[in-house]
This record gives C-alpha cells, sequence and structure tokens, in this order.
C-alpha cells in the first residue's frame, strides 16, 4: 500500500536564491492570474468553462522561462481546481486573484529523476541550485521525494514542505471498546475528554499569545503605511509564527500521547473554522486548531492500527442526558453544568458530552 508524508523545514536562501525564488513567486503569481482572467472573461461571455493552459503566455512573455516550468504548471492545476469548485458552487463567487501583498508566497514543484534531493544539510530545488536546509528529523529510508512547497511567510523565513511517498505494511491490531476515548472541543480548554480531563495548553504558550497581542495593539495604533508600519508588522508575523510552532509542538506531543494511550478516539466532524466565524469564539479557534488537532491523531492512530472516529455534527452530543437519553433543546450556550429536567442528574457540559460522543462513536463502529 502507498503511502504519504508531509515534512516541513526551514530553508536558509543567500541572496541571489532570494531573488531568484522572488521571482519564481512573481511568475507563478502572474500566470495563475492571467488565467484566471481568461477564464472569467470566456465565463462572462459564453457562460462555459475555459480550458487555458501557461503554454501561450510563456511564447509571449519571454522571462516567463525563466522560472521553474513545474511551478507553472502546478499553479495551474491549483487553478483548474479551484475554479472547478466555484463552477459546482457558483454563490462563492470567482477565484481570488493572488496579491503580492498577502503575507504568504508560494509555489509548488516536483521531483523528476533527483530534480529535488537532500544531500547534507542542502537542499535542491529546480533552478535555483543547493540550498541550506535545517531538518529537525530526517526523512525515512525509503520514502521518495514527489513534491515540494516552497513559501515565504510575512516574518520573511523562508520553509519548505516536502510531500514524500512510501510503500507501507498494513497493520493488524485487536482493538478493545474498553480503550475508547471521547473528545468535546471546548473553546477555554481545547477539549474536554470522557475522562473529565481538561486538555490545558501549557502556560508559556499563554504568555506567547500575550506577547503576540501586546504587538497587535502596537500595530493597529501606528498610522498605515507610516515609517515604523512594517517593521511592527513583521515583528507581529514574528510573534504569530512563535505561538503557531509553540501550539503545533504542543498538539504533536498530546496527539502522540493519545494514540499511543489509546484504541478508539470519537470526535466531532465540526468545522471549527465555520463556527468560529458564526460564533465569533476565540482566536485559537479562528486558526482551525481543533481541525489540524483531529488531523494529527487520525494519521497517527492509523499508524498504529488504531482509529479515529468522526461523529455526525448533528449528532445532539451536549443537550442528549447521557444517563436517561433525554434531549434537553432549549440548554444554553452559557451553561456549564446543567440538571437534567427528566432524570434530575446532575451533568457537566463538556464532559456529558465527551461521554455521549464516545458511546456514539462505538455504536456506530460495532
Ligand atoms: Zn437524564
Amino acid at each position: 500500500m502507498k503511502a504519504n508524508k508531509a515534512y516541513r523545514f526551514r530553508i536558509y536562501p543567500d541572496t541571489e536564491q532570494q531573488i531568484q525564488l522572488t521571482r519564481t513567486f512573481g511568475c507563478v503569481r502572474f500566470v495563475y492570474n492571467r488565467l484566471l482572467e481568461e477564464k472569467i472573461g470566456y465565463y462572462e461571455k459564453s457562460g462555459k468553462l475555459l480550458r487555458n493552459t501557461p503554454a501561450h503566455l510563456k511564447a509571449k512573455y519571454e522571462w516567463l522561462k525563466e522560472a521553474d516550468s513545474l511551478a507553472l504548471a502546478n499553479a495551474q492545476l491549483q487553478l483548474e481546481s479551484a475554479y472547478r469548485n466555484f463552477f459546482q458552487d457558483k454563490t462563492k463567487g470567482y477565484p481570488k486573484y493572488k496579491s503580492r501583498k498577502s503575507g504568504k508566497q508560494s509555489y509548488t514543484t516536483n521531483n523528476q529523476k533527483g530534480s529535488v534531493r537532500i544531500e547534507g544539510r542542502k537542499i535542491k530545488l529546480p533552478k535555483i541550485g543547493w540550498v541550506r536546509i535545517i531538518q529537525h528529523r530526517e526523512i525515512p529510508e525509503g520514502h521518495e521525494i514527489k513534491s515540494v512547497t516552497v513559501s515565504k511567510e510575512a516574518s520573511g523565513k523562508y520553509y519548505v514542505s516536502i510531500l514524500t511517498e512510501y510503500e507501507k505494511e498494513p497493520i493488524e491490531a485487536e482493538l478493545d471498546p474498553e480503550k475508547a476515548l471521547g473528545l468535546d472541543y471546548s473553546s477555554p480548554h481545547f477539549y474536554v475528554d470522557s475522562e473529565n480531563h481538561a486538555a490545558d495548553m501549557p502556560q508559556f504558550y499563554r504568555e506567547d499569545e500575550k506577547r503576540l497581542a501586546a504587538e497587535q495593539r502596537k500595530l493597529s495604533r501606528m498610522k498605515k503605511g507610516g515609517k515604523n508600519y512594517g517593521k511592527q508588522k513583521v515583528k507581529v508575523a514574528k510573534a504569530y509564527e512563535k505561538v503557531r510552532n509553540a501550539r503545533k509542538d504542543w498538539q504533536h506531543k498530546e496527539s502522540t500521547r493519545l494514540a499511543d494511550s489509546w484504541d478508539y478516539i470519537c470526535v466531532e466532524d465540526v468545522n471549527y473554522q465555520e463556527m468560529a466565524k458564526g460564533l465569533r469564539l476565540s482566536k485559537a479557534t479562528n486558526d482551525n486548531a481543533f481541525g489540524q488537532f483531529r488531523t494529527m491523531l487520525a494519521y497517527k492512530l492509523e499508524e498504529r492500527g488504531k482509529k479515529l472516529i468522526t461523529i455526525n455534527k448533528w449528532y445532539p452530543s451536549t443537550k442528549t442526558c447521557r444517563h436517561c437519553g433525554h434531549i434537553h433543546e432549549t440548554l444554553a450556550l452559557q451553561e456549564r453544568e446543567w440538571n437534567c429536567p427528566n432524570c434530575g442528574k446532575h451533568l457537566e457540559r463538556d464532559y456529558n458530552a465527551a461521554i455521549n460522543i464516545r458511546n456514539r462513536g462505538l455504536a456506530i463502529e460495532q
């Protein structure tokens, strides 16, 4: 069975390489935007979907040949997929044009017969050459590099995301329903589980978050386009990156711990990003942190032959009494604890929900 794995490392391009990377980001953006413009023009005239490729642009604009041609081809593929989504659901509007001013710039290229490879502390990228790389973990033997996405963050740091393919042995594990855990997403605690344990992030993370908020406040008081505005923006981006990395680190440790200890983990199939928009929940929800955590859990459990079970988001996990099954329709969002109107038992909101999620997950699985 073929499987994929992604790795993300920081790279340190020299000045000349930085210039070439900036050029490539620009070419990719240009191709993407031009092809999109053509598609939109064609659609408005004919109501039909235009299939166009970068070939005619490359013929017309010589300088596009300086860029990695696979990066341009991937820009087209990325646009095709975004445009097809628009075609299926036109209420969402056309895909957006790429802007130079958006914080993150990136492009994706493919490995063709070793055109992308790592040797020692360097990675070879087509048209860029050998770039210094810091690998915090080794790509295992037998993993073949399929593609690499090169990006520059708003903070000015460069990264590569490497996608590998490898041959995976299927794992047959005997799973024990007694070792099932339910997780209920909770804004203040991240999650509460069916053992009534709340997963609070460590204190240092809160401190980084406070520092980020302070830098953001400082930025909001500055005049846009003023002398120090740009500098402060980079400061904010750096503080944000620190928070994001610390959170990811913690999430990795936490998800490994859970995947080691449990055979089944049950969660709800909720789109937390959408939910945050509707309820204006905390910033952490906005970043879809729990969604990311769920993805980590899924592959770590799978690696161990275990299972992540997702429950339909319409299942009333919060409003159902775990003792008698009564559904308390009028339960309000701010009620952290409640008494079941049917059986009278006292219930803690998140703990009760986590147990319902676990029971529901096991019921689906059996
Ligand atoms: Zn009850």
